[in-house]
């Protein structure tokens, strides 16, 4: 027989298998991604979830989301480099190529 999945509750710790008192507070996506959201095991715990902790919740996420943002910039960042790069290289190569053919057209 396979167990259900027990859930721990954020406010009183209690230990239960999912059902229709428990409720979740987190994202979506964190869910996707297997992350622990916080849970209660009924609306007496939920009612008491501070805003403070709310607060606190959200910025730990938005704290990762913030840093893969800076991952991407730094990337973005990288590739402007080359891209200036590169045209300042096709530029001097044009240049060198009309001088090239103006030397044997002279
Ligand atoms: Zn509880």
């Amino acid at each position: 027989m396979i167990e259900a999945k027990k859930y721990q509750c954020f406010k009183c710790n209690k230990i239960e298998a999912w059902n229709e008192n428990w409720s979740w507070y987190g994202s979506w996506q964190e869910m996707d991604e297997g992350k622990e959201v916080i849970t209660f095991c009924r609306q007496a715990c939920q009612i008491t979830f501070t805003e403070k902790e709310k607060i606190e919740h959200i910025s730990k996420e938005d704290l990762l989301i913030e840093q893969e943002i800076e991952d991407y910039e730094a990337v973005l960042g990288e590739a402007q480099i080359q891209i200036s790069d590169a045209r300042k290289q096709i530029a001097r190569l044009k240049k060198k190529l009309s001088m090239e053919r103006l030397k044997t057209t002279i």
